[in-house]
Formats: C-alpha cells, sequence, structure tokens
C-alpha cells in the first residue's frame, strides 16, 4: 500500500509553479534573471482596499463567517454580475472561495464522477484538465490554434462534445493566449450549445476588466440567456484588483450545484478569509476608476512587446485582445541549436535554453497543451521587459 493517494497519481503538478521557482533558485544562487513566467498583475492592491480590511481588522472582523461568504460580499457579487454582465441575480445565487481556483475546484469535484467528460478548449489555464483528472473525469481536448486566433470555434466544440460531457470551460480572456471572444464568436458557441441541454458551461472570466483598444468584454450567459440555468461564471479579485495573496473569488450559477460546492467548501476550507472579503466588498462596490490607467499601461506593454518579438528571427506572435499575456509561436526554431549548444527539439527545450544561457524565465507551450509556443506574461515594469527583448533577441539570433 503506497503512502500517497491514487487521486493525486493522475495530477502533474503546475508547470507554471514549477518555472517560477526554478527562476527562483537561480536567482538566490546569484544568477540574473528576469522571470515573465508568473501570473499576477505588478501594481499594489488599491488603497482604498487595503483601508476596507485594516478597518476590518479593527472591527473585529476575525472570526468564522457563512461557509459561502459574508452577506454584504454576495450582494456585492450580485450587483456586480448586473452592473457589468447584465446578469440579473440575487445574493444567495452568489457563492465566494478563497479565490477563482477553489471555485473552478469545488465547482468540478462537487459535479464529476468517473466517466464524465470535461470540453477543454487548447491551449488551456493548466490547472483545468487536473482538476479534472483529481475528480476522476475525463478532459476532452478541443483544438484552437494561431490560425484561429487560439479561440474554440463551433465545430470543434461540436465535435469535442459527447453523451458523457458535463461541462465545458470556457476562458475569456484566456490565460495563455490573451484571446477574448466577442459577441459574436460567443453567440457561435452558445448556437452549438443550445442543442445539447446535458452539457453545462463553467466560463473562467477572471480577466474580464482587462480588454484592450477599446473592445467590450462579453460573457456567454450574457449572450445567451437561454443558457443561464446551466452557467456557471466565475471571476474573482486576484486580477481585477491585484489581489492575487488576498485569495478571494466568486461565481453565480444554479443554485443546485452551489449547495454542494457548500458542502464540499464547509468540510475543506469553512469559508473565504474574513478580512479578505471584507476588503474585496470594498473593491467590488468601491472607485473603479484606477482600472483604465492600469489597461492603458498593459496595452502600452502588449504592443511593444508584440512588436519587438514580431523582429525577432524565428518567432511569430499574435496581438492578443486582453489579459496580460502573449502566446508567440517559436516553431522557426524547433530543429535549431542554441548559441550555448543545446539542441531546440522542442518548445521546453527553447524555453530552458533561453533561461540557462540568456535568465530569461517564460513557460513553454506544451504546459498549456499547444506545442511550438511559449507564454510571455507582461505584468512586469518597462525596463524589465525592454531588457527581457533584448535577451530573447540576443537568443533568437544565436541560434543556428
Ligand atoms: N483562472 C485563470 C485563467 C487564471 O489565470 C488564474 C490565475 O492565474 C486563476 C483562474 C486563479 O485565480 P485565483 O488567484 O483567484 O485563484
Amino acid at each position: 500500500m503506497g503512502l500517497i493517494s491514487d487521486a493525486l497519481s493522475r495530477v502533474q503538478p503546475s508547470a507554471t509553479v514549477g518555472i517560477s521557482q526554478l527562476a527562483r533558485q537561480m536567482a538566490q544562487a546569484g544568477k540574473d534573471i528576469i522571470a515573465l513566467s508568473a501570473g499576477e498583475p505588478d501594481f499594489d492592491t488599491p488603497q482604498h482596499v487595503r483601508k476596507a480590511a485594516i478597518d476590518a481588522i479593527e472591527r473585529g472582523e476575525t472570526r468564522y463567517t457563512n461557509v459561502e461568504g459574508i452577506t454584504e460580499l454576495k450582494e456585492a457579487v450580485a450587483a456586480k454580475f448586473g452592473r457589468d454582465n447584465g446578469l440579473d441575480v440575487a445574493a444567495e445565487d452568489c457563492f465566494v472561495s478563497a479565490g477563482g481556483k477553489q471555485i473552478i475546484f469545488n465547482a468540478l469535484m462537487a459535479t464529476l464522477n468517473p466517466g464524465d467528460e470535461v470540453v477543454v478548449p487548447v491551449p488551456y489555464w493548466v490547472s483545468y484538465p487536473e482538476i479534472v483528472r483529481l475528480a476522476g473525469a475525463e478532459p476532452v481536448f478541443a483544438q484552437a490554434s494561431q490560425e484561429t486566433g487560439f479561440k474554440l470555434t463551433p465545430q470543434a466544440l461540436e465535435a469535442a462534445i459527447s453523451d458523457k460531457t458535463k461541462w465545458l470551460i470556457l476562458n475569456t480572456p484566456s490565460n495563455p493566449s490573451g484571446a477574448a471572444y466577442t459577441e459574436a464568436e460567443l453567440a457561435g458557441l452558445a448556437a452549438v450549445l443550445m442543442k445539447y441541454p446535458h452539457v453545462h458551461i463553467l466560463t473562467d472570466d477572471i480577466y474580464e476588466v482587462l480588454v484592450y483598444d477599446g473592445r467590450r468584454f462579453a460573457t456567454i450567459a450574457q449572450v445567451e440567456p437561454k443558457l443561464m440555468a446551466r452557467t456557471l461564471t466565475m471571476n474573482g479579485v486576484s486580477k481585477s484588483h491585484a489581489m492575487t495573496g488576498w485569495r478571494i473569488g466568486y461565481c453565480t450559477g444554479p443554485r443546485e450545484i452551489l449547495k454542494a460546492m457548500l458542502k464540499l467548501q464547509s468540510q475543506s476550507t469553512t469559508n473565504p478569509p474574513s478580512i479578505s472579503q471584507w476588503a474585496a466588498v470594498e473593491a467590488l462596490n468601491g472607485p473603479q476608476g484606477f482600472l483604465a490607467d492600469w489597461r492603458a499601461t498593459f496595452q502600452k506593454r502588449r504592443d511593444y512587446v508584440v512588436g519587438r518579438l514580431n523582429t525577432f528571427a524565428g518567432l511569430d506572435c499574435l496581438t492578443p485582445e486582453g489579459a496580460f499575456y502573449v502566446f508567440p509561436s517559436c516553431k522557426g526554431l524547433i530543429g535549431k541549436t542554441s548559441a550555448g549548444g543545446r539542441v531546440l527539439a522542442t518548445d521546453e527545450d527553447v524555453v530552458m535554453a533561453l533561461l540557462e544561457e540568456n535568465g530569461v524565465a517564460l513557460v513553454h507551450g506544451s504546459a498549456f497543451g499547444l506545442a511550438g509556443h511559449f507564454r510571455i506574461s507582461y505584468a512586469a515594469s518597462d525596463s524589465q521587459l525592454a531588457d527581457a527583448m533584448d535577451r530573447i533577441e540576443a537568443f533568437c539570433s544565436g541560434v543556428q
């Protein structure tokens, strides 16, 4: 009898966390490393949100709360879904967890059985297939590529659906590609989903506020209200308010699912952190003016990074609509040799050579299900990005 559970043997450790850790270790050992591998905004949590947390501590809001979140936060979440997404929901239709990741974890663990299938569009956020596998179900990968703007097409969706499909996971804007679906594109997917009433939709909208060039964010339950009864719309304050460490994610969805999630959460973390919940109330109800500045900053960085990458030998990069990632193709480098003598047989070789030879930490595309690419997070300062681009340029020009 082994010590570690069989369930865990089905799961891979997070590649993004792994590369970031390796980069940290190299930096600690004295190497000059620029890490563009992590997925968090480099801004500070806004002052008014930090103050709300301090006030909550001073008021003694330091005890257990409702499992599914304090009423004030559920009301703020319901108001946010109404205001920003046109979803008419009550506070009882809302649920809060310790991060968006715990919402996804709860929803999948609470609903999946062995034999169930979950359609996961490629490229995907690393945790989706692993949580599906942990729950004993099967991820079914629906292929997207640079040619489709990294977006799932209605045809690819329909081909992936079977009698066993319980969920489709959508993520817009996307980690790792930055692709954001338009209303029309979501309507195309919704038309397919209307034909398959047994399929539920989990939409991960955590990068909602980060869309550029004046685009309007759209979410599927808003585009096709008939899907509302089988859609779990997930969001959180990690990326929208630079609150990754506070651990607050939230959702709205069918009450039957929320009730099951409550049962699971009550036997795991009990409730999301009380102080963070009060901070999130302020994040959602308070002023949002700072977001325009953040968007402008990210858009400028995106344009700089994409502009530079497309001049480097062997790379080809689309301009993504949102989030803070770019996902260039490095297929032009594959099969060649780096200046340091490493054979670049895969995207992982490219990423490891870049880290070891030029000190830039990125994440290989195959970790997100799409080989031949890598992900760069541009949530970094202008000078770090300029330095990183110089290093990637030097790396690419040294490849033979
Ligand atoms: N969903 C996506 C697509 C993400 O990129 C992340 C974080 O990187 C999360 C969910 C998790 O967010 P949270 O920090 O709220 O758990």
